[in-house]
């Protein structure tokens, strides 16, 4: 049987950055915006603040000042089911343009420079 080898580990390339507002279209927290904490290349995932939040039963610490209780911590989403947003006109796909040497990301939709 002959096998073709597809390269699996290829990162794919992510339009998504740090401190950018995404809003999440599919799952359980369909129509939240958030800012981007974190971003997960090789899994294609992103931390985003205040969503997909789970909640963690923490042990009391008194070493460390730490409160026994129920915290609540955000995991990570798949890059797949957030949308950037664009200040000027919400969710919008990503475009691409350079201006000058520089490339940068601009909206689908209006072309604002997002950047
Ligand atoms: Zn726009």
């Amino acid at each position: 049987m002959a096998t073709a080898t597809i390269s699996a580990t290829k990162q794919k390339h992510v339009d998504i950055k740090r401190n950018d507002t995404v809003k999440v279209i599919t799952g359980r927290d369909a129509g939240k915006e958030g800012r981007v904490l974190r971003i997960f290349p090789k899994t294609s995932r992103i931390l985003v603040e205040h969503v997909s939040m789970v909640k963690k039963h923490v042990r009391p610490n008194p070493q460390r000042n730490i409160k026994g209780g129920i915290a609540e911590q955000e995991t990570p989403v798949s890059i797949s089911n957030v949308m950037l947003v664009c200040k000027q006109c919400g969710p919008t796909r990503v475009g691409h343009d350079s201006r000058g040497a520089k490339k940068v990301r601009t909206c689908k939709k209006c072309g604002t420079t997002l950047d």
